[in-house]
């Protein structure tokens, strides 16, 4: 039997064609004198995160970014972050600002992202952010959902006229992603968790994105044949092995294999949306430079 097999969007290919072009900026803003540097804190920070900073920072410093980690303990309160956000705001020096999460629990991570820069925001995370989106002119946008739609575009898909469809609601997936569709003349569908028949909603779709964190929520069957399909989760999934070993695989929302079998394009996870997020926060963090030393503007 034949079976069609969609094509691949290859994220990791996609992420590196980013970071060549992050690295080409940098060096122009150097050769003017000018910084590229991002600051992240750390509230109370756990070894886990601990390690995923140190590798942040080796991600920037391939691209030319200075990256700088202030860790604040675990006992600050809400006042004492916001007053060292709003001192990297004034800081000239410091070009780009985020926020690791989870905070500890005493604190709103919600009120302490009002407290980011909206110039300096490099996760696109302050509301206002979020609001410039909505207005059409996006300053930063949040770096999964600018992954989601750099992704399908990179597919050459035309998005003005498509039936759009995305599972998942959340503010800094589902909805921004809804959004810079919407901008880029998609109709569009959102999904969450009260959807009556989301099966349904998919099927309709040219464009599916799913942002649930659910493995498996859709597969082959939920699929209209050839549509571009945008994997955004990524969840943890006991497995075994070939020799028999109990071990964790990463997977999507999508069940890849029967996906494939129907779509027309396809990310894969790993190796998708997860390493494009990560090169659209360096994307970001040289525009928030560019804004910062006036290069690029606002309007
Ligand atoms: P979230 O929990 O904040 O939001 C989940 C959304 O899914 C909600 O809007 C909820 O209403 C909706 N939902 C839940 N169950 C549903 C169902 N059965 N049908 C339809 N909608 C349903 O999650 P999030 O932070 O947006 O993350 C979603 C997934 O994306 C997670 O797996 C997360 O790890 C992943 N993620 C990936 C990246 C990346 O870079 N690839 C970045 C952020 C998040």
């Amino acid at each position: 039997m034949n079976i069609a097999s969609a094509r691949l969007i290859d994220g990791k290919a996609y992420a590196a064609e980013i970071r060549q072009r992050v690295r080409s900026g940098v060096e122009l803003l150097s050769e003017q004198g000018k910084k590229v540097s991002l600051t992240a804190v750390l509230v109370g920070g756990a070894e886990a995160a601990r390690v995923y900073a140190a590798n942040q920072a080796k991600t920037c410093s391939e691209v030319g970014i200075e990256y700088r980690l202030l860790e604040l303990p675990g006992d600050t309160g809400q006042e004492e972050l916001h007053r060292q956000l709003h001192r990297l705001a004034e800081d000239p020096l410091v070009t780009g600002i985020m926020l690791h999460l989870p905070l500890p629990s005493t604190l709103n991570a919600q009120q302490a992202q009002y407290a980011i820069d909206v110039i300096k925001d490099v996760e696109g995370v302050n509301p206002a952010n979020i609001g410039h989106l909505l207005y059409g002119h996006p300053i930063i946008s949040p770096c999964t959902a600018s992954a989601a739609v750099g992704l399908i575009e990179s597919t050459g898909v035309p998005l003005r006229g498509a039936e759009a469809c995305v599972v998942g609601a959340s503010r800094i997936a589902g909805r921004p992603i809804s959004l810079l569709l919407t901008e880029r003349g998609a109709t569009v569908t959102l999904c969450h968790i009260d959807t009556h028949d989301v099966a349904a909603h998919c099927r309709r779709a040219d464009i599916l994105v799913v942002a649930v964190g659910k493995p498996g929520l859709i597969s082959g069957r939920d699929i209209k044949p050839g549509a571009v399909i945008i994997d955004v989760g990524i969840n943890r999934r006991a497995d075994v092995d070939a020799e028999g070993n109990r071990i964790h695989r990463i997977v999507g929302d999508v069940d890849f294999d029967s996906a494939r079998e129907v779509a027309g394009w396809i990310t894969p996870v790993p190796g998708g949306v997860g390493p494009v997020t990560v090169a659209m926060l360096l994307s970001n963090t040289l525009r928030a430079a560019r804004l910062a030393h006036g290069v690029d503007h606002v309007w």
